[in-house]
């Protein structure tokens, strides 16, 4: 005979933070999902934001951090948008996008 043990999370209380994380995430999902189905085609690479930023650090004493931008190289035509997917920018692949407006300034939400 096996002594059934309570569930581990039985009478367990998420912290305020915890209850605001979850809440907010959820609130992300839904947004994000909006995006995808009003821009099916954007790009999966980037989430149509047209590249990632990441942080630099300088590397010397008290030097802060910059936050470089690295365009996104998924697409093999540059005027291709990132969020609309459609031949919108110029031959650079500068926005904005003549078909939707983009301009870097959009991607899919997240946290
Ligand atoms: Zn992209
Ligand atoms: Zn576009």
């Amino acid at each position: 005979m096996t002594t059934l043990h309570p569930i581990e999370t039985e009478g367990y209380e998420p912290e305020p933070w915890e209850i605001a994380w979850a809440e907010s995430a959820k609130q992300v999902e839904i947004a994000a999902a909006e995006w995808r189905s009003r821009w099916p085609h954007h790009c999966k690479h980037c989430h149509g934001w047209g590249g990632s930023w990441y942080e630099e650090s300088h590397g010397f004493k008290g030097g802060g951090f910059e936050t470089i931008f690295e365009p996104c190289d998924a697409l093999t035509h540059p005027t291709t948008c990132h969020r609309c997917g459609f031949a919108g920018l110029d031959a650079d692949g500068n926005g904005p996008c003549a078909l939707c407006g983009w301009n870097c300034d959009d991607g899919e939400p997240t946290l």
